[in-house]
């Protein structure tokens, strides 16, 4: 009953005379198509129009101006108000709660959960994502890359095919995620927004129709 209370108020809040009655008709169809009878309709529309009888007409604001307070300016333009009966208060420009820094430290996006990136000197891109905090994931990378761990690791297996160096100290949080889901489907997206990458295909994929719409 409250949808078709809501449907008729806002037929008849936004409806013109001429275009009320269209819409009303049209709306007790959809209502009586959708299991309600004829009667629950008439019964919406009446009350929707007794509540809008009943609303009260908002009060008349009086116009009144809010400004920083700054010692001459704001004084001379303050008697300029006041002489047009506008109503002005002032606040001061700093205070001592704007002085202060937030007592907390901001955090590193590297110590999240997330998605990231480290780049190649070739310029190509490795995806990777973790559910710990990303700082710990790229020492292990560090660490694959100094033991040449080439079956298990797709870094250290481009490093050792190609000798270009893996810019490990240029990597970089894409996005701080840390629903599971979430991630894996932010990693697939982001391995599939660069074609050209160093990621095994052993991941999650996306479909291809969804990178034009995400990519932005
Ligand atoms: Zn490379």
């Amino acid at each position: 009953m409250g949808v078709l209370n809501t449907l008729a108020t806002r037929a008849l809040r936004i409806s013109d005379k001429k275009s009320f009655e269209k819409e009303k008709s049209h709306l007790l169809d959809v209502f009586f198509e959708n299991g309600y009878s004829r009667y629950m309709g008439q019964w919406a529309f009446l009350k929707a129009s007794k509540n809008s009888l009943t609303k009260r007409e908002p009060r008349e604001r009086t116009p009144s101006v809010h400004l920083p307070y700054v010692q001459v300016t704001t004084d001379r333009i303050g008697r300029i108000l006041k002489k047009h009966s506008i109503p002005v208060t002032f606040r001061p420009l700093n205070t001592i709660h704007m002085s202060l820094r937030s007592v907390k430290d901001p955090i590193d996006p590297k110590d999240m959960k997330g998605v990231y990136m480290i780049p190649c000197s070739c310029g190509t891109p490795y995806i990777g994502e973790t559910g710990r905090s990303i700082n710990p994931r790229i020492s292990e990378h560090v660490a694959d890359l100094k033991h040449r761990r080439a079956k298990s690791s797709a870094l250290a297996e481009h490093a050792e095919k190609t000798n270009h160096h893996v810019c490990i100290e240029k990597a970089s949080v894409i996005a701080k995620v840390s629903h599971f889901h979430h991630r894996k489907f932010r990693e697939a997206l982001e391995i599939e927004k660069r074609p050209s990458n160093l990621n095994r295909e052993d991941g999650w994929k996306v479909s291809r129709c969804w990178v034009p719409a995400l990519s932005s």
